[in-house]
């Protein structure tokens, strides 16, 4: 099949597409570089079936000949981008999410959209199931991602149902591994970073929130098994375990081997409404299909350190 992957240069997108390529799949990887970078699809410009288009979805996107699926994985995802390039992110979401659904129309192709865990907000519901409608702000610091999100969902289905489009929505939760951006200002880079420098890793708050981390190997396995899966979805990808944001801090340390020390501080500007508790419910994605997260928090840290220190 041919697939065209918008974000293809971004964390995510980038082994997305190996494993794609890897399948014996043709790959056209589409990417405007905003905060993703040539240097993640070093190894995809190498695959004689991989074709890189830089552009921005923002603008109608045409490919030449047949194409089987179209994948939407651009968008800025990091709550410092938030502050950055608000209106960005908002017509990333919206106008250049119309912009892939009009080409899988053109095309025939199945689409698939990377939504995100974000969409249910400050959850009140735990853990959280797809059924959830969630507990979004429209107007907070996060709502350009949040509400681009949840809107890029309701076109997808809307062309679903108006022009019997075939769809797959997965929402993703916090994601890390090889390739995130160091800088970014996520939390798993951040910390790693800061430990490998000998410097206090800054936990926001009281640290007492949490999240569930899975690595990006395994994220990407639950992506392909929606994307090809029988369910249009939204369909939750992302490791069930949860972890307080004080206790990561502490593995990170080990991991890294650091005498950093752990210092509480008030959530930054920009942080306003951070989420209390994420952790999905995947049972959905079970009933389906036999994926479950292999690699575990302490082997992806050591991973992802090794990849940061070879950064160096
Ligand atoms: P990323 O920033 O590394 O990747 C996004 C890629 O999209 C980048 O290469 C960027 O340059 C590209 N892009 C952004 N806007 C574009 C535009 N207008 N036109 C063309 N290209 C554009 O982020 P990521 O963490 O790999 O996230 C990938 C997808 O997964 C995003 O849609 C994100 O919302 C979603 N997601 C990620 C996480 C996570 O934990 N990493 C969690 C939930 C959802
Ligand atoms: N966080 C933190 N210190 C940092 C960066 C983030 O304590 O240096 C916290 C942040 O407040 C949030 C959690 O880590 O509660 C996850 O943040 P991230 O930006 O990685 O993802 P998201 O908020 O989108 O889940």
């Amino acid at each position: 099949m041919r697939w065209v992957v918008a974000g293809a240069a971004g964390f995510i997108g980038s082994h997305l597409c190996e494993q794609v390529l890897a399948q014996g799949h043709q790959v056209v990887g589409v990417d405007c570089l905003v905060t993703g970078s040539r240097a993640n699809i070093e190894g995809c410009l190498q695959h004689p079936a991989f074709n890189f288009v830089e552009h921005d979805i923002r603008q109608p996107l045409a490919v030449d000949g047949p194409v089987e699926r179209v994948l939407n994985l651009a968008s800025p995802a990091s709550p410092v981008d938030f502050d950055r390039i608000p209106l960005f992110i908002l017509e990333t979401g919206s106008k250049g999410t119309q912009h892939l659904l009009d080409l899988a129309l053109a095309k025939g192709a199945r689409f698939f959209l990377a939504s995100t865990s974000e969409a249910y907000g400050d959850p009140e519901v735990h853990p959280q199931v797809e059924t959830y409608n969630g507990n979004v702000s429209s107007t907070g610091p996060r709502s350009c991602y949040d509400e681009a999100k949840r809107y890029a969902e309701a076109i997808t289905m809307a062309y679903h149902r108006a022009h019997g489009l075939p769809v797959r929505i997965a929402r993703i939760f916090n994601t890390y591994g090889e390739r995130m951006r160091p800088d970014d200002g996520r939390v798993v880079c951040s910390f790693i970073d800061q430990a490998l420098r000998g410097q206090p890793l800054t936990v926001f708050g009281d640290g007492g929130q949490t999240r569930s981390f899975v690595h990006v190997s395994d994220e990407v396995q639950g992506l392909l098994a929606v994307i090809e899966g029988p369910l249009t979805g939204p369909v939750n990808v992302g490791n069930p375990d949860e972890i307080t944001m004080l206790q990561l801090a502490q593995r990170v340390v080990a991991a890294c081997r650091s005498s950093s020390p752990v210092q509480l501080h008030p959530l930054p500007a920009g942080r306003e409404g951070d989420p209390n508790r994420r952790c999905p419910d995947t049972g959905l994605l079970q009933s389906f299909s036999d994926w479950k997260p292999v690699v575990s928090l302490d082997e992806g840290l050591r991973r992802t350190i090794d990849w940061m220190r070879a950064l160096a």
